[in-house]
This record gives structure tokens, sequence and C-alpha cells, in this order.
């Protein structure tokens, strides 16, 4: 088993990574819990709910299910409000546990409701997708989706454990798991050239689950993300170098309406637009943008961007609220390794967008 450490101000724990791990939950369940509300959806449940059930029951303590409809339209505040429904019929109290068991959104939402339920109740994550054992569940950001914004509404929660089971991977579609490994490779460009280069190696072996390329990349990414947001947990500075190649994806996103593509698809893409706008503005060598390029597609994500209009493109861009004083900031490379965040000149944002637009 691998374990890293996450120090915050808001909390202090541990992220377990192990195949198997959902059959050990009763090791994280702390003694005096009461209830364990396991939070998760149709989908997840029908894989893994029963033996996740029968791991959190070898506590003896009173396990209760809740489900949630699966999907990002899902993840709003009506839905968030059918936790709080189940909990207080069924007198949970302030030592009431919630185990978030699933991907991104059921861990953004059942860590949204901790937060709030009396108050604050503690929350264990057992993320089910490689986006959410990657990213989502370690840091603490958890929310809900309003009509007007995604994530609009929520709080900075640390859980009190992150549980992966690598196994579970195996039941991923395969374009999650691509979309997952481009936030994988995204640790490696922005903080770590010796694990991007580690990547390149191992590209295939992580597409087809490879349990010990997966432990390996999994506990990376998972160092990397603990080693910023201990720094900087609320992102008011270096928490900002993780939406690398964010403010692209995020135009993609919203212009071919949400859904299209996967999140971590538009961030594989726009991680490869903004290498080139690294190689045009930061100083990055081509040879290293086309190296983001070519791992990129090897973990298979797209890394032909659509065709929006550039005008579209900026306006969408904007959306994003990276700009300060109407001038687009980016998050680009120095070097393979190394992130800075920076305004960039239109001209160039557009000479980038003409390298990398289908
Ligand atoms: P998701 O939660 O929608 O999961 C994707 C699909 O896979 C769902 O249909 C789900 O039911 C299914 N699934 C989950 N585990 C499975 C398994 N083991 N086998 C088969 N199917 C499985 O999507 P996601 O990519 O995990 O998460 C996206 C969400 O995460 C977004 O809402 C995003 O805003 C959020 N997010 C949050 C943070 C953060 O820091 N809190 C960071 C990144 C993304
Ligand atoms: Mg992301």
């Amino acid at each position: 088993m691998k374990q890293v450490r996450v120090e915050t101000p808001g909390g202090n724990y541990s992220i377990q990574i192990a195949p198997g791990r959902l059959d050990r939950l009763a090791e994280a369940v702390p003694a005096d819990a009461t209830t364990l509300v396991l939070v998760t959806n149709p989908t997840v449940a029908a894989l893994y709910a029963e033996r996740a059930e029968r791991a959190l029951s070898a506590t003896g303590k009173r396990v209760l299910r809740i489900e949630l409809p699966d999907g990002e339209q899902y993840k709003d505040w009506q839905t968030l409000n059918l936790i709080f429904d189940g909990m207080l019929a069924q007198h949970c109290d302030r030592k009431a546990v919630i185990v978030a068991l699933g991907g991104g959104v059921i861990g953004d939402i059942a860590g949204f409701a901790a937060a709030v339920y009396m108050r604050g109740i503690r929350f264990i994550q057992v993320p089910t997708t490689l986006l959410s054992q990657v990213d989502s569940s370690v840091g603490g950001k958890t929310a809900v989706n309003h009509p007007i914004g995604k994530n609009m509404l929520g709080a900075f929660y640390q859980p009190i454990s992150v549980e992966i089971d690598t196994d579970v991977l195996n039941t991923l579609p395969a374009r999650e798991v691509s979309a997952g490994l481009a936030e994988v490779i995204k640790y490696g460009a922005i903080l770590d050239a010796e694990f991007f280069a580690w990547c390149e190696a191992h590209a295939q072996d992580l597409r087809a689950l490879d349990p010990q390329a997966l432990a390996h990349a999994i506990a990376r990414s998972c160092e990397l993300k603990a080693f910023v947001v201990s720094q900087d947990e609320r992102e008011t500075g270096l928490r900002a170098i993780l939406n690398f190649g964010h403010t692209f994806a995020h135009a993609i996103e919203a212009g071919l309406g949400f859904g299209a593509w996967l999140h971590g698809e538009a961030v594989g893409c726009g991680m490869v637009q903004a290498a080139e706008l690294s190689a045009l503005a930061a100083g990055l060598v081509q040879a290293d943008a086309e190296r983001i390029r070519a791992l990129t597609l090897a973990i298979g994500c797209p890394v032909y961007a659509p065709d929006l209009g550039t005008e579209r493109w900026f306006d969408l861009m904007q959306g994003d609220k990276k700009t300060e004083a109407g001038q687009l900031r980016f998050i680009l490379l120095p070097k393979l390794g190394e992130a800075v965040r920076t305004p960039a000149d239109a001209a160039l944002v557009r000479q980038a967008l003409d390298r990398t637009v289908a």
C-alpha cells in the first residue's frame, strides 16, 4: 500500500492507495463515529456499494446508503438536499460520517453536504474514477453547480481520509481513463519533468491499467497535488498552477456545450494549446511543446481544438474569469516541470490558436 500525507490549515489526513482497498474501509472509520452514510449513485452502487457496505459494517456501526442520480446535471442544490433529507429523517447526529463513493461529482456534492450538515461533520473520500483519484478527492474543494455557473456554491472542506482502490478503475470506460490521465500528465508538466518522462515511458501501461504503473501515477499525482494545496489551500497564489491548460479547456467545454468533451479531454487539448503559447510567450523550447502534444495523444486525448472562431475563443476564455485589467492570464511553462501565471499578448494567443485549432 502507498500512503500520501496531506497537511493543510483546514486539516491533516492521509491518502491510502492499494488494490482491494474498498474491502478495508473499516480502517478509515473513526472510533467515535455513530452512523456511516454511504453517498453514491446507481452506476457505482451496482458495482461497488455492497462491498463498501460490507466493509463498513465490520465496524459494528449503523450504515445508511443514499443514492443520488448519476450525472453532472444533478450536481445541484436540489440533489444536495436529498442527502440532508435522508440524514435528518434517519436522525443522524454530529458524529455521523459521510463516505463518498463515486467520481468527482459524488465527492464534490457529498463533501459539501459534510461541510454544512449540522455545521460540519467528518467525511471520507472513496474516489472511483481516475480523475477523482488524482485530482478532485484531494485538496478539499467541495461544491455544487448553479444554473449561472459551475461550482458556484461550495466550501473548502477537507476529508478525514482518502481511500483509493486502484482495482475499481477496471470498470471505468476507456474515455474516462484517458480524461483522468490528462490530469496526471499535467502534474508532470507543471511540477516534475522527471515524472513527465516516466509517463512518456509508461503511457501504454497506464491506458491498459497496469496495476503497478497506475499505483505509481496515482501516488505521485496525489503527492504533487498535496504539495501544492499544503502551501495554498484556498488558491490565493500557487494553487492556480493546477489550472494549466484549463483556460483553453474551459473555452472548449463552454463552446461545444458542457459534456460534449469530457473535462479531462478538454484539459488534454488545452495543455497542448498552453504549451504552444508557452513556446511563443514564455520560453518553453518547441521540442518540449511537441512532447506534451505527443504524450497527450498517447494517452488518448484530443490534440486539435475545435474551430470556434477566434473572437469566440477570446470571449469564452475571458468568461473563465482569469482576466485582470482586460488582459488574459495563463498558466505557462518557462520549461517542462515549471509553471508561472502570467498575462499573454493577444497576438501570441491568436498565433497559438492558429497552431492548435483543427
Ligand atoms: P463523474 O463523477 O461524473 O464520473 C464519471 C462517470 O463514471 C459517472 O457516470 C460515474 O457514475 C461513473 N463511474 C464512477 N466510478 C466508476 C467506476 N469505477 N466504474 C464505472 N463507472 C464509474 O466524473 P469525474 O470525472 O469523476 O468528476 C468530475 C467532477 O469533478 C466535476 O463535477 C468537476 O467539477 C469535479 N472536480 C472537482 C475537483 C475538486 O478539486 N474538487 C477537481 C476536478 C474536478
Ligand atoms: Mg481539471
